[in-house]
């Protein structure tokens, strides 16, 4: 008779940080705008409810001075604080400061830096960080796009600075194109830029062959997807071009700019991604963290605007985040699906070893 054992993967669950703090709806923005406070009470819901092993809360600190500036120009930093103290303020038609705004940007960005701290630390081996405003539009000296600092690009900078980090992994699948984070990085090969975004969209920039420049000449890869992509160019654009990118690059940490308005049902977008996409696209980038750098692997919010949307999604990187089915995925070595995906495979064929 065979013995019921206790499951070993259970007892293996990955500790996995998060955070989420109410202060990050102090950040008040017009009404009707997407992204809202009710983005965070959403997420504090569902993290009341959310149950998997080895969760870990972790508490945010804001962002430094020092810590903005690596990224960011200290004009620009202080006119951010200003607009904010003198709020409300419209830097454009949709980023708008209150003022507590520039307080809740800093502990945004910090709160990232918090959770890769506690990642470096060994304390968790990967998490996510429930914040807003988000970060990826932000350029080094501009508020746009809801963004007012680069939260994942600050994070970077700050892993290469206090850690000696070499490579960084980004990776982007917010259905915009996440031009503050690629200008951070157009020129620098210690950090590849990856981004899966619908295109011609919002901010308009993530061409195909915007490929980096001087030492960061194939340090950028874009994967614009024309309107109604879904879960099967996704996902095979995941795991025949990124993760296979991904590992060439052998990252020391991966990032993951992880915007929910790729849903299907949410308003800014006509992407087609259902949670199982979500998903895959985040297994695979574990897989990179799993064999590259044991497993170190933060993401942060960006976009996403369908509340139910957005909490499902993010249950499931969570509940992927645990490492249970990391190598779920069937083998696929049948033809590319969709000519965007193509396009991408044959540009990137110049930098990469593609399949
Ligand atoms: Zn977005």
């Amino acid at each position: 008779m065979k013995v019921k054992t206790v499951d070993a993967s259970i007892c293996r669950m990955i500790k996995t940080g998060y955070v989420l703090d109410p202060r990050y709806r102090d950040h008040h923005v017009p009404p009707d705008h997407p992204e809202r406070p009710e983005r965070i009470d959403a997420l504090i819901d569902l993290m009341t409810e959310y149950d998997r092993e080895a969760l870990v809360q972790i508490k945010p600190r804001p962002a430094t001075s020092d810590d903005l500036e690596r990224n960011h120009d200290r004009w620009y930093i202080d006119k951010v604080r200003s607009a904010a103290k003198e709020g409300p303020y419209a830097f454009d038609l949709d980023t708008h400061a209150s003022p507590l705004s520039f307080d809740t940007a800093c502990l945004a960005a910090g709160g990232l830096l918090e959770l890769c701290d506690r990642v470096m630390a060994g304390d968790v081996q990967n998490g996510f960080a429930f914040v807003r405003p988000p970060g990826h539009h932000a350029e080094s000296n501009r508020a746009m796009g809801f963004c007012f600092f680069n939260n994942v690009a600050v994070a970077a900078r700050y892993l290469i600075a206090k850690y000696g980090l070499e490579r960084v992994l980004i990776v982007d699948w917010d259905v915009h194109h996440g031009n503050g984070t690629q200008n951070s990085f157009y020129e620098d090969r210690n950090v590849l830029y990856v981004s899966a975004h619908q295109y011609p969209h919002y901010p308009g920039s993530g061409v195909l062959d915007e490929v980096g420049a001087g030492e960061g000449l194939g340090f950028t890869v874009n994967l614009p997807f024309p309107a109604g992509y879904g879960d099967q160019e996704y996902v095979q654009a995941f795991n025949r071009i990124v993760e296979p990118i991904g590992r060439q690059f052998d990252p020391d940490f991966v990032l993951i700019s992880a915007g929910f308005d790729c849903h299907r049902t949410d308003p800014l977008s006509q992407a087609l991604v259902t949670t199982n996409g979500v998903a895959a696209m985040t297994r695979s980038l574990l897989r990179i963290a799993r064999d590259h750098c044991d497993g170190k692997c933060t993401a942060v919010l960006e976009g996403g605007y369908n509340l139910a949307a957005l909490t499902e999604s993010v249950a499931c990187v969570l509940d992927e985040m645990g490492g249970e089915h990391l190598d779920d995925d069937v083998e696929d070595d049948g033809e590319i699906t969709g000519a965007a995906v193509s396009a991408v495979h044959s540009i990137q064929r110049q930098f990469w070893d593609l399949s």
